[in-house]
């Protein structure tokens, strides 16, 4: 097989995409580096004020002159369909443009990222024409009921993690019921869903139903959310992030506004569990994308008589990695995001050593390869409730340990912290199962898994300050239109 050359894969800096073309920003320009290996990957010439006024308008006006969210409903699952083939098929472009800009491996796009992608499009497609208003139980003299209605523009706001499907996650429902979007990606991953946007246009989605703005969150993202014309934020990023735009929200709306932030998810091991299982699920949870996942299972809670096995199996699991670039074909875990994200994670880890915590594992920057962000995964024990690495997001390969005596101790450590996104529980006994469901504060529970399936039917989002609304889902289509009542009288 002939070498991979991630130098061919080089974006073109035009990146904004107004009006159904590429347009070049004229506002700051960004340096986007590889995160695999530090080199630039292209300049990013972000849009300035009028061209995101010129968006937002722009979307507006397609909204309402291409019928867009009038038109015949199959028609747009139709359009939404082809979309969704036309991602696929162009899988050869795409997965290495996301591999060398981002931190999802080569293999893992092509095998999840782009399927999940166009199948995400394809669900959300198929609400177009299934979704209606229902009729009120009024008195016999008159008649009540409701209708649904597209809000016009929705603004999306995407993270860096997995930029394709948390982008998907945002537009596919909000396109489905018949708005226009304005996407603004994160300055750190802005390419990828330029693609997406060509290939929408190839779809044959009128030009000006889905724009994309490039830049930087404290300008362009927050101008975006502020602009009058937008109908509905939706936001997938930081908590702190998610405070500010509720709060841009409130003062240019109130907007509606949903809200998927971060997490700090505790991996619950009883000591009935079937422990390889348990142990495998624990270290896979906290490596994926090294730990670059809202949902990480980022806290180990393990019963006392069953830690010394389960942590000896997650520390060899976590030996067995092997470190390198996205686009390396034997890479099992890939880089972290950014040089500013690393320090961030090791900042966390180096405060935990140094209050007495003692690393199982990793505990640093990983040894190789030479160039690039790469952390070691760390396994963190010696820490209390109270911590900094137990209370706080790291967002990289690191996992906490804690033992615990007995179930509701387990369920104490595992809602005792501010975020509540999942959790997860690896049990034998279906009772217990059954009463962490209702006993944990998340707004996902997973038992004897961790992770999401392709259930696209079941809705995602947080409890406490992990968000507020959902993705995906039947919520997540409704969350983007408008109801009416209407009420007649005979
Ligand atoms: P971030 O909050 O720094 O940025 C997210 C996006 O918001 C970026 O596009 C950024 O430019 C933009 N932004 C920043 N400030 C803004 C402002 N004032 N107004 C408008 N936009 C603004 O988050 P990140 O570092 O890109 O992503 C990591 C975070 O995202 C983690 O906390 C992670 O848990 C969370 N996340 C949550 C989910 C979920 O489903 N709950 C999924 C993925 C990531």
């Amino acid at each position: 097989m002939p070498e991979f050359d991630a130098n061919r894969f080089r974006p073109d800096s035009a990146a904004n995409f107004i009006g159904g073309r590429k347009i070049e920003g004229r506002g700051r320009m960004f340096e986007v580096l590889r995160p695999s290996d530090g080199v630039l990957l292209a300049p990013l010439l972000a849009a300035d004020a009028a061209q995101l006024d010129e968006a937002v308008a722009d979307a507006a006006a397609a909204q309402k002159r291409s019928c867009w969210g009038t038109m015949e409903p199959r028609g747009r699952m139709r359009l939404l369909r082809r979309w969704a083939e036309l991602i696929e098929g162009d899988t050869d472009w795409l997965a290495p443009l996301e591999a060398v800009g981002s931190t999802r491996t080569l293999a893992e796009i092509r095998a999840w990222d782009i399927p999940y992608t166009a199948e995400c499009i394809r669900f959300f497609a198929e609400f177009a024409d299934k979704h209606g208003g229902e009729v009120g139980a009024t008195t016999p003299d008159k008649l009540g009921f409701t209708l649904t209605e597209p809000f016009g523009v929705v603004a999306a706001i995407a993270p860096w993690n997995l930029p394709l499907v948390m982008a998907a996650w945002k537009i596919a429902p909000a396109l489905a019921a018949g708005n226009a979007v304005v996407l603004k990606p994160s300055e750190l991953t802005p390419f990828s869903v330029v693609r997406l946007a060509e290939l929408a246009i190839e779809a044959g989605m009128p030009a000006g139903i889905f724009n994309i703005v490039q830049g930087g969150g404290a300008d362009i993202g927050d101008a975006l959310v502020r602009a009058d014309a937008i109908g509905k934020v939706s936001f997938t990023g930081s908590t702190r992030t998610g405070r500010a735009i509720m709060a841009a929200c409130a003062e240019t709306g109130p907007k509606p506004v949903t809200l998927e932030l971060g997490g700090k998810s505790p991996q619950i091991v009883f000591g009935d569990a079937d422990l390889d299982k348990a142990g495998a699920i624990v270290a896979k949870a906290i490596t994926l994308n090294a730990g670059q996942v809202c949902v990480a299972g980022s806290r180990l809670l393990v019963h006392e008589s069953v830690a010394e096995p389960v942590i000896d199996r997650i520390v060899r699991a976590f030996a067995a990695h092997r470190i390198g670039e996205t686009w390396n074909s034997d890479t099992t875990m890939g880089p972290i995001v950014s040089e500013r994200q690393l320090e961030t994670i090791d900042g966390m880890v180096s405060r935990a050593l140094a209050g007495g915590a003692e690393a199982l594992a990793g505990g640093g920057r990983a040894a190789s390869p030479q160039r690039g962000s790469y952390y070691a995964p760390t396994l963190l024990a010696g820490v209390a409730q109270n911590d900094e690495a137990v209370q706080g997001e790291i967002f990289g390969p690191v996992l906490t340990v804690q033992t615990f005596a007995d179930e509701k101790e387990a369920f104490a450590l595992a809602n005792g912290t501010r975020y509540g996104l999942a959790a997860g529980v690896h049990t034998s006994d279906v009772a217990r199962a059954l009463r962490a469901t209702r006993e944990l504060q998340a707004g996902t529970i997973w038992v004897n898994r961790y992770g999401r399936s392709d259930d696209f039917i079941l809705p995602t989002g947080g409890y406490k300050e992990s968000g507020i609304g959902k993705d995906l889902g039947r919520e997540a289509y409704l969350a983007n239109c408008k109801g009416k009542t209407a009420l007649i009288q005979f």
